[in-house]
């Protein structure tokens, strides 16, 4: 083990000498007050050391020490649940070992070491085991249940396997190896969180992620470990877009990763993810949530690790064969972390004073995202879907990181404040926002949910952009001038707008939609737009066939509960038929 002595702090940045013999990413502890950092450069013997924890009042001289090991976290039972600072330590255990102000140089473990959890084994003496291997499963919450995996490099023959109640440092199982050595198997894993864990075969993404959220399943989905970048100025409507993911996402478990700029902000956070409620189970979203909090007693530098911690316990999960949602938010509060380093290093700045690594360090991060076949025998399916939130000051996304981001991600969800001031919810905004998987996801929507999806969905699509050209028409020339059709067309763009897009997240049925749904709802609109023409050449009168008396069962088909969409439609679209008849012919009568 490596020692050294401080020769000059910098805010989180500490450089020591005498470090010959540490290693680049090694953990080190800092003073005798043993902080907590990890060496992100090496010149010879001077380390340069990110350090986690506050560094006032350290100074040069005082002792420097390499734990020799990597930024790691822990993994196996416990997690869920779990608040976590920025290098994994429990928020509440932390608090309760030295009060509200964190103290420095605190050392909890991450993983309980007292609880004993319920061990069920899954194969038996003489069995074959390879890394990823399932060997047993823990019932952690009612919701989860952790597979007890053979960790990364062993693999052999399980010599014993116990069952029963155990902690996580507890053996388990030991499996002799092919060169008849036993290893030790226990609940817990190490993995270095800078470190992506391993897997078979990363699968392309060709299904989406469902949401139950209609502007985003139909106009921009995200793909099932697909990596999405949503903005969020101040009231758009972020959190509540957060919130409807984290519950209504088809994912079995939820990563969050706080690193707000502001205290209260991830005061915020953990005052109320622990009330929402799970959907699907009446439960606490907690027992399926990671919580990683960067608190405001922490330096900048800590929310540099955070991010990393949360996408590793997150492949964990992954790797159990669980489809899991991860957010962070900020990106943007992280890459000025990453800044802020850079700049103490003295690195060449980038544009705005970014590092130049900017983008790549983002890139290395989204990529950790993906659907894959997992390590194992048995081929698990699982997937990691990131959705990061930006936060580009004043709202201008043409700076640094958004634009960084946005070459990386495949998805853009634009919140946009416009649409929240006129309170149209979710305020994702249709004619700047984006999805690159449309084109690989069009058959799993035509062929899981109904053969037209895609071309309803394109319909819709085209109307809202001809609706954009006609309102700057309209604003030269007012409505007058519009053509009958175009002013059917803009009728049919309204709906879009308030009947579909439009959804209230706290509305007890119009909080989640489901696909097929969502297709029925389409229908009514594109029928709606394309009988009003067919009527219009027929010689019915526009006005009347924009104030139709069924536009309004249109608009409140969103309301219909679960049991009655398809009748409900059904009776709609007869409405609809018959009041446009009726409409040709009072237009023919005359
Ligand atoms: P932000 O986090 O961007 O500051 P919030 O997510 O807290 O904004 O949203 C601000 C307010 O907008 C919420 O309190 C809520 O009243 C309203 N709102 C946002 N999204 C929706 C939605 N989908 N349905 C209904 N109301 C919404």
């Amino acid at each position: 083990m490596s020692k050294g002595i401080i020769q000059k702090v910098a805010g989180p940045l500490v450089v020591a000498e005498g470090m010959r013999d540490a290693n680049m990413f090694d953990v080190v502890r800092v003073s005798d007050q043993r902080l907590i950092g990890e060496i992100i450069e090496m010149h010879g013997d001077r380390a340069s050391i990110q350090v986690y924890e506050e560094t006032s009042g350290l100074g040069p001289g005082e002792p420097v020490e390499s734990t020799g090991m990597p930024l790691s976290v822990e993994l196996g039972p416990g997690l869920i649940g779990s608040i976590y600072d920025g290098i994994q330590r429990p928020l509440d255990e932390i608090m309760r070992v030295s009060g509200n102000n964190l103290a420095r140089g605190v050392e909890v473990p991450s993983l309980n070491r007292d609880k004993k959890w319920k061990f069920e084994p899954a194969v038996s003496s003489g069995d074959k085991v390879q890394p990823g291997d399932c060997i047993g499963t823990v019932a952690e919450t009612e919701i989860v249940t952790q597979k007890i995996m053979i960790p990364n490099g062993v693999s052999g023959t399980i010599k014993s396997i116990k069952s029963g109640e155990f902690t996580v440092e507890d053996v388990i199982a030991v499996v002799s190896d092919e060169g008849g050595s036993d290893r030790e198997i226990t609940m817990m894993q190490k993995w270095p969180v800078r470190v992506g864990r391993p897997y078979k075969k990363k699968l392309s993404p060709d299904m989406p992620l469902v949401t139950g959220q209609r502007v985003i399943d139909t106009f921009f989905p995200i793909a099932k470990g697909g990596v999405a970048a949503v903005p969020g100025p101040f009231g758009s409507g972020k959190t509540v877009v957060q919130h409807q993911l984290a519950k209504w996402a088809e994912a079995d478990i939820v990563v969050y990763i706080g690193c707000g700029e502001r205290g209260n902000e991830m005061t915020d956070v953990l005052n109320e993810f622990p009330e929402l409620i799970d959907p699907k189970t009446g439960h606490s979203l907690m027992e399926r949530t990671v919580l990683i909090a960067n608190t405001s007693d922490m330096p900048v530098a800590a929310r540099e690790a955070s991010i990393y911690t949360g996408i590793t316990i997150a492949e964990y999960f992954r790797d159990m064969g669980y489809s899991v949602a991860l957010m962070g938010d900020s990106t943007s509060r992280w890459a000025e972390a990453l800044r802020e380093m850079s700049g103490r290093l003295e690195e060449m700045p980038g544009e705005e004073g970014y590092p130049a690594y900017l983008g790549s360090r983002l890139a290395q991060f989204y990529e950790r995202a993906g659907r894959v076949i997992t390590m194992g025998g048995d081929e698990r399916e699982g997937a990691l879907s990131v959705i990061g939130a930006v936060s580009p000051p004043g709202g201008d996304i043409s700076e640094p990181v958004s634009q960084a981001t946005l070459r990386i991600v495949k998805v853009f969800w634009g919140l946009d404040s416009a649409l929240a001031y006129k309170r149209h919810f979710p305020a994702i905004n249709w004619l700047n926002s984006y999805s690159l998987y449309i084109d690989t996801m069009s058959d799993w929507y035509n062929e899981t949910v109904a053969s037209d999806w895609m071309e309803c969905r394109h319909k819709m699509m085209a109307i809202l952009q001809e609706e954009a050209e006609l309102d700057e028409i309209v604003k030269l020339v007012g409505m007058d001038a519009l053509s009958a059709p175009d002013r059917i067309k803009l009728e049919a763009a309204r709906s879009i707008r308030e009947d579909f897009l439009h959804q209230d997240a706290f509305h007890e049925i119009d909080t989640y939609t489901p696909l097929e749904k969502q297709h029925l709802m389409m229908l009514l609109i594109l029928a709606y737009y394309d009988l009003a023409l067919d009527a219009l050449k027929s010689g019915a009168d526009v006005n009347s066939l924009v104030s139709l008396p069924v536009r309004e069962q249109i608009g409140r088909y969103k309301y219909t509960p679960k049991e009655k969409i398809e009748s409900e439609y059904k009776t709609i679209l007869d409405n609809l038929e018959k009041q446009i008849h009726e409409q040709i012919n009072e237009g023919g009568e005359l």
